[in-house]
């Protein structure tokens, strides 16, 4: 089946048709790095993960390309209270976000791309600007002028009038219009800075993006993603910036955006101090929680984030792993219901990720599977077949536990517990379950041998 995506651009769900072949570039905004990334970074991280996976599942051979953003007023103002460089700053927050992505099972990503180390590509595009008479020269910096691009507010549906008649006014009179957006600033007394025509500064936020996309992937690509809270201004001015250079539109040909994770109905935001970190939560949950927390809801759907919501997810993902753990010992009569069974969830799980992602009803997918084998009689080789089906399956979602990765050492401990028992040793077997159980594992027996779980 054709993948549909729903287009912020056109507000429409769409064919997912790339721009040539199977070929898709893809981008999505990446964090600007002066803290921590939140709960609410994840979300947006872990869904476009599934995503790209799902995309290369079908079959797209898909380029990833994430920005950072290295250099930003938040930086140089986090930089100067902490008493250090940002460049020292943005260095050690951006090995904090990949392991962060790393810990999340994020690894879809084939470049970062770091805003600074494209400032000779960025200032050729805002040359290119002014020598086309869309941009302006002021005291402080260089604006891009919005009412000389007509369709500006074409992404967040907004008619530029609005736009002019919302912007804030600011104290700075050079600018013509208020919403007129900046792309090079000049620098400020111990601001960090960068040669340019315009004298010493440095970039403008969303030129940063368009700068280093069109470096890597030209003037047009097929998928631009990112939080619903940069719709406006960011990708909006990015539109205009890239189309303006180049006169080819559109410049992204979809753009797919994720709704807030938010806290007691309030969007987390590191600037309203509501932010709860990911460690802070790795160090309670499993990373596979919070992936499978995140594949439950639709990427266009708010989620509130609280403990039992957490609990919750939880208890959700312990019943699949657990249904893993059975298939995995099955021993029983091969059925040839099975084979139909994978077809059909195979079948729903595509229908619904085809349908813009549809993640929720794509799990609900595996729970009816799981009801319908549970209720068969099930043997060696149809559990081998339901294994691999679910290891596909987790390509994509990456939350599933299966037997083999519980770590050599724990299934050390629980094979000398087998034999301190066989030698009718009980005190060593009870040392060793305690000894597993330390290590954050519970060790049971069956009429099959041992099962190991994560506790
Ligand atoms: P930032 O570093 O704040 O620019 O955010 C990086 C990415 O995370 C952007 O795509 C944001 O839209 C997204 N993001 C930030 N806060 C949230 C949130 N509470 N829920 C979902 N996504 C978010």
């Amino acid at each position: 089946m054709a993948l549909k995506v729903f287009n912020t651009l056109t507000r429409k769900i769409e064919k997912f048709v790339p721009l040539k072949g199977k070929k898709v570039k893809m981008f999505v905004c990446g964090p600007t790095i002066y803290d921590y990334s939140h709960v609410g970074h994840a979300k947006t991280y872990v869904q476009f993960d599934i995503i790209a996976k799902y995309l290369r599942y079908k079959g797209f051979d898909v380029f990833y390309l994430q920005n950072i953003t290295d250099i930003d007023d938040k930086i140089i103002k986090r930089a100067n209270e902490n008493n250090e460089t940002s460049k020292k700053l943005a260095a050690r927050f951006e090995e904090e976000y990949y392991e962060d992505m790393k810990s999340l099972g994020v690894d879809s990503i084939d470049k970062y791309a770091r805003a600074t180390d494209y400032i000779p590509q960025i200032i050729k595009q805002i040359k290119t600007l002014l020598e086309k008479g869309y941009a302006y020269e002021t005291k402080d910096g260089v604006y891009f002028e919005i009412d000389k691009f007509s369709e500006y507010g074409k992404l967040s549906h907004q008619p530029l009038d609005q736009i002019q008649a919302g912007a804030r006014v600011t104290i700075n009179e050079e600018k013509k219009n208020p919403a007129d957006f900046s792309l090079w600033k000049k620098q400020k007394p111990g601001e960090p800075f960068w040669d340019s025509p315009w004298g010493k500064g440095r970039p403008g936020w969303h030129i940063e993006d368009t700068a280093i996309t069109e470096t890597e992937f030209g003037p047009n690509y097929d998928l631009h993603g990112g939080g619903i809270d940069l719709i406006f201004p960011h990708h909006e001015s990015e539109i205009a910036q890239m189309e303006a250079i180049s006169g080819n539109k559109p410049f992204v040909k979809y753009w797919l955006h994720t709704a807030f994770l938010n806290i007691r109905k309030e969007k987390m935001a590191k600037s309203l101090g509501n932010f709860l970190t990911i460690r802070d939560m790795l160090s309670k949950w499993d990373k596979k929680t919070f992936r499978f927390f995140f594949a439950s809801t639709h990427y266009r759907t708010a989620i509130d984030f609280s403990d039992e919501n957490i609990e919750q997810a939880k208890k959700g993902l312990d019943r699949i792993n657990e249904f893993i753990r059975k298939v995995l010992v099955a021993n029983g009569k091969d059925n040839k219901k099975v084979k139909e069974l994978i077809e059909k969830t195979k079948e729903t799980f595509e229908k619904h990720m085809d349908n813009d992602f549809e993640m929720p009803q794509a799990v609900a997918a595996i729970y009816d599977f799981i009801r319908d084998v549970n209720k068969l009689e099930i043997g060696k080789k149809d559990g081998e077949k339901i294994i691999k089906f679910m290891r596909e399956l987790d390509v994509v979602l990456g939350f599933m536990t299966f037997e083999e990765e519980i770590p050599d050492e724990i299934l050390a401990l629980a094979e000398q517990r087998v034999q301190a028992r066989n030698e009718k040793d009980w005190v060593k077997s009870d040392k060793l379950r305690a000894k597993i159980k330390e290590k954050g594992f519970y060790v049971d027996d069956t009429t099959d041998g041992f099962i190991v779980k994560k506790l």
